[in-house]
């Protein structure tokens, strides 16, 4: 049977999973899975700096950090967090731009701002010491279900579940599922699984052993199902279903804008960048001044029009820099940047505005976007 057919088998079959009293889904793969999940797992199989210690922050950071980003990006940006705030209490007393300068190039900004958050109120509310249950973790900001659980079982030893973006995968392929796995009764059934799949006082080598396995195993395409400890126990293998489950669900194609940034320079050469207010999409990082362009405008007009309704200034556009691309969650853009000088008054300096050499812009945290066009001015 070829993909498409036994996709749309899938779809008209719909999920298989049989159903307890209380609608809620129960497999007998899932018992049967958590004795070879535990025996195949291998604690020296994937080193990591923080699986090398049982301290409560770095393992945080590391989930925090580990959030949408892969393990091999994830080390050189936490062996610098952590030489820099090497306990929860240097964290909470340091400055804002420090925390984002040492995450810059990590993405996904507001987990440094919620981190430093959740920092100030473990120092405050909680004696300095991170809380040790998933519920009092879930409570801190940028701590999700998942990472709460991680933390809870992987620092504090306990038996919590975690349900990360690898263990869902291969969770829904134990059980199976045939639906979409975004929807609250998909998402439900795999929690139930997760923390079914705990052996008691084995909450850390499952959470463990589910992440390896989703790494290492049961990856997204290919899943090597031959060299799966779960391989006799697991649905989706048995019925032919590995590749296809989790079901695509076919998303819209992203939208594109059009951002024009400029890059003002005042007669001394000195440029100005701002800073991103802590609410909202690169919250706390500094920028050049700009903005999206709107449907039939020329660039230049669009960015004369952007500053002066910002910075209440005019500029002279002048010539271009270069243009960059950047895909965010939601949206995809390009950034067009063009040298300007500014033909009235120039903005003072303030804390959310600094004239500053262009030789110093390695020193502030840039988004990713506006490091590239400091990259082409260099
Ligand atoms: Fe994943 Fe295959 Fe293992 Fe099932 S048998 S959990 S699909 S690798």
């Amino acid at each position: 049977m070829g993909r498409r057919a036994r996709e749309a088998r899938l779809r008209k079959d719909g999920d298989p999973i049989p159903r307890d009293g209380r609608g809620e889904t129960r497999d007998a793969a899932v018992p049967a899975a958590a004795m070879p999940l535990l025996a195949w797992f291998d604690p020296s199989r994937r080193p990591m700096p923080w699986r090398e210690t049982r301290d409560p922050y770095r393992i945080w950071v590391s989930e925090i950090m580990l959030q949408q980003t892969t393990v091999a990006a994830v080390i050189p940006f936490y062996e610098r967090f952590i030489a820099a705030f090497p306990a929860v209490a240097v964290l909470a007393a340091s400055p804002p731009d420090a925390v984002m300068k040492l995450w810059e190039g990590l993405g996904y900004y507001s987990r440094a701002r919620n981190l430093h958050e959740a920092a100030k109120i473990v120092i405050g509310r909680h004696g300095g010491e991170l809380p040790s249950t998933a519920a009092e973790l879930a409570a801190l900001p940028g701590i999700g279900l998942s990472t709460a659980g991680a933390i809870a079982s992987l620092a504090f030893g306990r038996d919590e579940p975690v349900l990360d973006g690898n263990v869902r995968r291969v969770v829904a392929r134990l059980l199976g599922m045939r639906r979409d796995l975004a929807r609250p009764a998909s998402l439900r059934a795999l929690w139930d699984a997760s923390r079914e799949l705990i052996l008691p006082g084995k909450g850390r080598e499952t959470a463990l052993a589910l992440m390896d396995l989703g790494n290492l195993v049961c990856t997204p395409r290919g899943p090597r199902c031959r060299e799966c400890p779960l391989e006799s126990v697991c649905r989706a293998h048995r019925d032919g279903m590995a590749e296809e489950i989790p079901l695509k669900v076919r998303r819209k194609p992203l939208p594109h804008h059009d951002i024009v940034v400029a890059v003002i320079e005042d007669a001394k050469g000195r440029i100005l960048i701002g800073r991103r207010p802590d609410a909202g999409l690169l919250g706390g990082l500094w920028a050049f001044p700009g903005g999206k362009r709107e449907m039939g405008e020329t660039l230049e007009a669009a960015l004369a029009r952007e500053i002066e309704g910002d910075l209440g200034i005019g500029i002279a556009v002048g010539g271009k820099i270069g243009a960059v691309r950047h895909a965010y969650t939601h949206y995809r853009v390009t950034l067009h940047a063009y040298r300007c000088r500014p033909t009235r008054a120039i903005p003072r300096a303030s804390l959310d505005a600094k004239w500053i050499a262009p030789s110093r812009l390695g020193e502030y945290a840039l988004p990713r976007s506006n490091r590239k066009i400091a990259d082409l001015l260099a």
